[in-house]
């Protein structure tokens, strides 16, 4: 199947290439992890996704690495799931981001039916955060080990979509901290230092020291 040597590999479970040069530049820059060699799943094999059926990001997030393993029989794997959380929908979309509307990654769809349930959601309250889960799994003779990165970006919903990048919610979402400024108005390194899977990494990064 491949080359790669188990004990040196740490296998990505994500398709997305941005988030494999994201997780290769955080983590590989932790001490724990500096010998290692950061593979995407799809470098390994052509391999179904598992089903996402867990209750929470983390959940999720454990799904993917624990397949990843058991796809590969690599010993160490990293996942992520992440999402937007919307206190007035009770924290909807959650763990259903990628298909609230019903295609699964249909960003436009999404942030319609967004924009359509807060319709009447006054200002105060159209608080919500960009939720991030990293689940790293390590095997050995001895079983499993699971390490968990968690991260939140602050923010509220729009009233209308502005900013053309980033993916997702992002034109809907206005940073807490940079007061009128969107998420998809912000340039990919910026958004990176401050993204909530920046900060599920550097969480991971803290534990694994
Ligand atoms: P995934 O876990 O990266 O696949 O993200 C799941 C879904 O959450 C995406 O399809 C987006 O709808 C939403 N999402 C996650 N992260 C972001 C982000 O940084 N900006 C905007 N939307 C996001």
């Amino acid at each position: 199947m491949s080359t790669f040597d188990p004990k040196r590999t740490v296998v990505v479970a994500t398709g997305n290439a941005h988030k494999l040069a994201e997780i290769r530049s955080i983590l590989g820059a932790s001490p724990a992890l500096e010998q290692m060699d950061f593979v995407a799943l799809g470098e390994l094999g052509n391999f179904p996704d598992p089903e996402e059926n867990g209750k929470t990001f983390f959940e999720n997030a454990l799904i993917k690495a624990r397949a990843a393993l058991d796809q590969t029989g690599m010993c160490m794997a990293v996942a992520d799931d992440s999402g937007l959380v919307v206190d007035a929908l009770d924290g909807a979309p959650g763990i259903f981001s990628a298909r609230w509307a019903g295609e699964h990654g249909n960003d436009e769809a999404n942030n319609n039916k967004l924009l359509a349930q807060m319709e009447d959601v006054p200002n105060n309250m159209r608080t919500a955060r960009f939720h991030s889960s990293v689940a790293f799994v390590s095997r050995d003779e001895d079983g499993e080990e699971v390490l968990c990165g968690e991260g939140d970006c602050e923010g509220s919903i729009a009233h209308d979509k502005r900013g053309n990048n980033g993916f997702g919610y992002d034109p809907l979402f206005e940073l807490a901290d940079i007061p009128g400024k969107r998420m998809a108005e912000l340039e990919p390194d910026e958004k990176n230092a401050i993204s909530h899977r920046r900060r599920a990494l550097d969480d991971l990064v803290a534990k694994l020291a």
